[in-house]
């Protein structure tokens, strides 16, 4: 790549980001550390009827947590000025130009055309309004809104996913960038923003497809070089529906996961694979993640989340988690029983906040289940002497073994039973000796500790 790359993650403050939304802020964030260029977080909140400052700040608290740190950042409401000026040049140019129709009429006017069989495109009627016909609508009290002229020729570009795109201007309606109450709509400041903080690459969903052969004229219409753009395809949820802020804030947004105890390297893990050949390679930071993450590799067909994968992806993550890092998050939960305890349970969580079940396992209180109270005090009986190391499991069992003939399943399962109360769990051999003699003994005579 020549020069280093800016990019950008550009969310509006309208809601709780959800898995979708991370993804395309985390492909940004990678794209830059891969590559050595600049990450910008870019608050779209033109819309100030539903832009607020909560949302705003959420989406900041939720990207920390992913790890995914700005280095350039700009809210579009602080930059008006920017947009108008840009908004001024069209204007003076003639590739914007004022149109009154209401919502209604243009609405009665799509419904013409479609019933005639021809596409619901703007007829550009207002381009014929006379000086005086504009001065008429205006003393009805008609505000116009604002649309860019396209050229009627096909826009091409080289889409890094998805290959050689071409949008036919002909076929799409002049985009209203204004609104009548004088708002500006999502793309002139997106396109001023872009240009203006030299950003290199656009890397987003790709329902924005279309929206870029339009972008692509307006962007040379002021005088600007288009960047790269990568369109990937949608996150859909488990149902194969897409995410919306609204439908999913709930369950996918970031902070019902984050509060639902998942690692936030997890789901980077998870989403920067979802959508290309590779498997989910489990790893604690984003320079890993970086290294093996290639744009390129993103497929075009839609893709799902599938919160079974992350709670598979969590566990692979707390597996790589070593004790001085798990250490002050055990000690917070009441269980950082040492090193030893640290690798034997963490096979067995999902969640790392599952550890303090199993110190409970350990320290007790165990409601022991004995099911024959022969084999158990069989089994008490033939405890070794402490001191107990990781060595006293198997000796253990081979003696029990030898006294009462038992193997396999019978032999293994009554004890498990006996000293955590459960059927499942980590390797004995590990937490025997944690649980200690006494307890072990106790609990083989139904003694809840
Ligand atoms: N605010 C826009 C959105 O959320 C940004 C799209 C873009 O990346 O250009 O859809």
């Amino acid at each position: 790549m020549s020069g280093s790359p800016t990019v950008r993650f550009a969310p509006s403050p309208t809601g709780w980001l959800h898995v979708g939304n991370a993804r395309a802020a985390l492909f940004n964030f990678l794209f830059a550390l891969k590559n050595g260029g600049r990450f910008m977080l870019r608050m779209d909140d033109t819309d100030d009827a539903r832009s607020t400052p909560e949302f705003a700040a959420a989406i900041e608290e939720d990207l920390a947590w992913l790890g995914l740190g700005h280095d350039l950042f700009a809210r579009q409401s602080e930059r008006l000025g920017f947009y108008e000026a840009a908004a001024e040049k069209l204007k003076a140019d003639g590739r914007l130009y004022p149109a009154y129709e209401s919502a209604a009429e243009l609405d009665r006017r799509r419904k013409r055309q479609l019933a005639r069989g021809l596409p619901p495109v703007y007829d550009r009627a207002a381009l014929n309004l006379t000086p005086e016909d504009r001065a008429a609508l205006e003393a009805e009290g008609r505000k116009p809104h604002w649309r860019f002229k396209l050229d009627h020729v096909h826009t091409a570009f080289e889409d890094m996913i998805q290959g050689h795109v071409e949008v036919d201007g002909a076929s799409l309606s002049d985009p209203v960038l204004i609104r009548e109450d004088g708002r500006f709509l999502y793309t002139l400041p997106s396109i001023v923003d872009d240009i203006e903080f030299a950003i290199t690459h656009v890397i987003r969903g790709a329902d924005h497809i279309t929206n870029t052969g339009v972008q692509i004229q307006i962007i040379r219409a002021l005088g600007a070089k288009p960047p790269v753009f990568a369109h990937y395809s949608l996150l859909n949820g488990p149902d194969g529906k897409p995410l919306s802020k609204r439908n999913d804030a709930e369950r996918f947004s970031l902070r019902a996961l984050r509060e639902a105890g998942y690692e936030p390297m997890a789901l980077n893990a998870l989403l920067a694979r979802l959508g290309t050949p590779d498997p989910m390679e489990p790893c604690l930071s984003l320079d890993e993640l970086a290294a093996g993450f290639d744009i390129a590799r993103l497929g075009r067909s839609d893709i799902r989340f599938d919160p079974a994968d992350l709670a598979r992806a969590n566990t692979a993550c707390l597996h790589l988690l070593p004790y001085e890092a798990a250490k002050p998050r055990l000690a917070s939960l009441g269980a950082d029983l040492g090193p030893v305890f640290w690798e034997a349970v963490k096979p067995n969580l999902v969640l790392f906040r599952d550890a303090a079940e199993w110190a409970r396992v350990v320290e007790g209180p165990v409601e022991p289940v004995i099911e024959e109270a022969d084999f158990a005090a069989a089994a008490a009986a033939a405890l070794p002497p402490e001191p107990w190391g990781l060595d006293t499991w198997g000796l253990w069992t081979d003696a029990v073994k030898q006294a009462t003939g038992r193997k396999g399943k019978a032999l293994f399962m009554p004890l498990r039973l006996a000293l955590t109360g459960l059927t499942h769990g980590p390797e004995l051999k590990n937490l025997l000796p944690l649980i200690g003699r006494d307890r072990t003994k106790a609990r083989l005579t139904g003694l809840t500790d």
